[in-house]
């Protein structure tokens, strides 16, 4: 069980500026995020689109500001979880909290501040009868252990670079391991992808290791012992047909989830969490709440917000983890303790 002073829930513009903040307050953080990178909505909506209203920031993109935010944060190092989606927080008889993820993670905080903006990005989920019980068996949104598609037959389903990517992947393992035919469904003809992408999956149809399908899956069905596993398919024009699939790799992309913060006990008001806007505390004691999730009177959902409410929520909590150490206001510019905690100390 990793134990930690605080632990922050989301890794989104807010929740790396909530880190940089409470390293600045001397508290030892953890970081943990659904998505397997930081950044969360300017990462995974608009990476390349430019934001104008971060302060100091003339223009710049929002990969470029997630960077910007990174490096800041590099000097406290905290420790990073990613590829995690959070699904307990629950007090424990000593009033800290437990956290839990679905890789069976656990932590325990003195303080847990919720950054989890517009909710946790998980794969959109793939609607054909019969997936809701054969995800992790035939049914994959991720592609990891490329060895055990060998020999199968494997149908990737969307149409865009991740889709093909998985495609260019499977179809580069050594022969042994490769699957036996690569069918990639999409429900049009027209894929988007970079152009020398789409030229490698091209050469890969003509020499017959893949092929690209055009339909809309319906039914998942598994093997038996007599029969493969398939998926049915129903074509824009013609019959319905049927795909052999022993797995079936799902790149549907990633839709954001309000998931499991329901369940927590917080106070909720039009799925935000409730705030006091002067320390950001939910109504639970130690459990704070920044950026897009939380609302009070006159919220307004913008980064440079988010920034405010994390400097407010790091003094409350640090209040929190040391009760008896006073937390005066120190500039970054002038103060010997701030910067021998940013490692720029002379
Ligand atoms: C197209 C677009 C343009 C925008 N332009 C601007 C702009 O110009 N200026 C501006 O100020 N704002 C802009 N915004 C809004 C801005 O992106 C958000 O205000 C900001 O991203 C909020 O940051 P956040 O850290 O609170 O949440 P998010 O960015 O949503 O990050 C939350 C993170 O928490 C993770 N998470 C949630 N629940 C869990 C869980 N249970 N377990 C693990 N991880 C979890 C998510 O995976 C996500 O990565 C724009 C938004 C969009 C969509």
């Amino acid at each position: 069980l990793t134990d930690t002073d605080a632990l922050i829930i989301g890794a989104g513009p807010v929740g790396l500026y909530q880190a940089f903040q409470l390293g600045l307050l001397g508290l030892r953080v953890h970081l943990v995020d659904a998505l397997p990178h930081v950044g969360g909505q300017c990462a995974e909506l608009y990476p390349d689109k430019p934001l104008y209203d971060i302060p100091g920031l003339a223009v710049c993109t929002g990969q470029e500001l997630v960077a910007a935010l990174a490096l800041q944060l590099r000097p406290f190092a905290p420790t990073l979880h990613l590829g995690q989606l959070v699904q307990r927080v629950a007090r424990q008889p000593d009033h800290r909290w437990q956290v839990s993820t679905n890789q069976g993670q656990s932590i325990v905080a003195r303080v847990v501040v919720i950054a989890a903006g517009i909710g946790a990005f998980v794969p959109r989920a793939l609607k054909v009868e019969g997936a809701d019980t054969l995800v992790g068996k035939q049914l994959f949104y991720q592609l990891d252990s490329l060895a055990t598609y060998a020999g199968q037959h494997v149908v990737v389903v969307g149409g865009d670079e991740l889709a093909l990517s998985w495609v260019m992947r499977l179809a580069g393992q050594p022969p042994e391991h490769r699957p036996r035919h690569i069918s990639l469904l999409h429900r049009r003809a027209v894929l988007t992808a970079p152009a020398d992408l789409l030229r490698q999956f091209d050469a890969l149809c003509q020499a017959g290791r893949t092929s690209l399908v055009v339909g809309q899956p319906t039914r998942l069905t598994p093997a038996t012992g007599t029969q493969a596993g398939s998926l049915e398919i129903a074509a824009p024009e013609g019959s319905p047909g049927a795909l052999a699939a022993d797995a079936v790799l799902a790149a549907t992309g990633l839709s954001p989830q309000l998931g499991p913060l329901a369940g927590w006990g917080l106070a909720l008001e039009r799925k935000q969490l409730v705030v006091d806007p002067a320390t950001c505390a939910t109504d639970q004691p130690g459990v704070f709440a920044v950026g897009d999730i939380n609302t009070y009177p006159g919220k307004k959902k913008l980064i440079v917000c988010g920034f405010h409410e994390s400097v407010m929520a790091a003094y409350a909590a640090a209040a929190i983890v040391h009760p008896d150490v006073a937390q005066p206001l120190l500039y970054t510019t002038t103060s010997t303790l701030l910067h021998q905690r940013l490692g720029v100390a002379h």
